[in-house]
């Protein structure tokens, strides 16, 4: 059995050429006599490894001046607790749920007091993101959360929050990268690396550096953006090789033309699937069109007694991790910025034979 196309929602596809790279890089880079995993976080050969990375991101997403960006580790889901520990400041804040990790995002926030609900839509089994018109939020508010892209559910938004009077906190841990957003619409993005930026173990930061200023005392320093960014996030040691690998993705996003070029050719990939589960009477996608997601696909056949034989089947050609997520059932195509469109035709040719041979 070999995997020809890897769909996983994350740990996922990284890049071909980067990890050639990295392979030819492993034992020996640039000359150095060591391998980047074991080189100290401070010394002179690893520093513009990580300062190539941060300009590489910066770049690609015109990150303006006054955002710092933090290379931490803890993934998302600590972030559901850093973020109220350096934001809320004994104030309120609102939270929008799309999905299920936002409304994980939220549930894990109220050990804090005055966590409200701005918008929701449980109700309709997140089939559709809580147009951003609707966030009910006070202008008291320390921030509002809400995640651009929710990887379970295939829900995304597709535009920048317009909103001046509280900072927004957005997951953006399965689309950033995906295509260009106004940074400046944020008052703070963070992402776990594992889905769009490279391995697992390193949670990207970008906090506009007046928000800097309202971490609890009780912050522990290794989760206070404000003591990371004053050192440069090496208060304790970074996950050095993640941070290495997501450079040369950076890198590679930056020579594939840039943000630009990487969402036209997104929307070509999840364009294609969708047009074919649409046209089909056998698989279905009910998620509005106006929030389907270019990154995560879920889907579904209509007789679900299937579901399991398809995933055996399209592994056996090599389509790998095509199940749902177990809270959802179901089945889902992550088709992230390291998927090749030849990958998306795979699956849709193996689709297509599934489908004649089932009916
Ligand atoms: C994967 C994911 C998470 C969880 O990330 P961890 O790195 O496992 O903590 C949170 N939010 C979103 C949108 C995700 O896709």
């Amino acid at each position: 059995m070999t995997c020809q196309y890897n769909f996983s929602a994350g740990p996922s596809m990284i890049p071909r050429a980067v990890l050639n790279q990295a392979q030819e890089e492993l034992l020996d880079w640039h000359g150095t006599g060591m391998s980047v995993m074991e080189m100290s976080h401070r010394s002179k050969q690893y520093l513009p490894i990580i300062e190539e990375a941060e300009a590489g991101l910066r770049d690609l997403l015109s990150i303006p001046k006054n955002y710092k960006v933090l290379f931490l580790q803890g993934g998302a889901i600590t972030q559901n607790i850093m973020v109220p520990m350096n934001l809320l400041a004994n104030r309120s804040a609102s939270y929008v749920a799309s999905g299920y990790w936002s409304k994980r995002t939220y549930t894990d926030a109220q050990v804090f007091s005055n966590i409200n609900m701005a918008a929701s839509s449980e109700s309709i089994n997140y089939t559709q993101a809580p147009n951003m018109k609707s966030w009910n939020f006070s202008k008291q508010d320390a921030y509002v959360h809400f995640c651009l892209n929710e990887t379970i559910h295939g829900v995304e938004y597709f535009e920048d929050p317009k909103i001046d009077e509280v900072p927004i906190v957005c997951d953006m841990s399965s689309n950033i990268l995906s295509r260009g957003i106004d940074v400046s619409s944020y008052g703070v993005i963070y992402a776990g690396a594992q889905k769009n930026i490279g391995p697992a173990g390193l949670t990207l930061i970008i906090v506009r550096d007046d928000l800097l200023d309202f971490a609890d005392k009780k912050t522990p320093t290794t989760l206070s953006w404000k003591i990371q960014s004053d050192n440069n996030s090496m208060i304790n040691t970074p996950s050095t090789f993640s941070i290495y690998m997501a450079g040369l993705v950076f890198k590679w996003l930056k020579e594939k033309g840039g943000l630009k070029e990487v969402e036209k050719f997104n929307i070509k990939k999840a364009s294609v699937l969708y047009d074919f589960i649409d046209q089909s009477d056998f698989y279905y996608n009910d998620i509005d069109i106006s929030n389907r997601s270019r990154m995560n696909v879920p889907f579904r056949i209509k007789d679900d007694s299937l579901t399991m034989t398809f995933v055996a089947e399209a592994e056996k050609k090599g389509l790998y991790q095509l199940k749902g997520h177990r809270l959802v059932g179901g089945l889902r195509a992550s088709i992230y910025n390291a998927m090749p469109i030849e990958g998306v035709n795979a699956l849709i040719q193996f689709m297509k034979e599934f489908e004649k041979n089932n009916t």
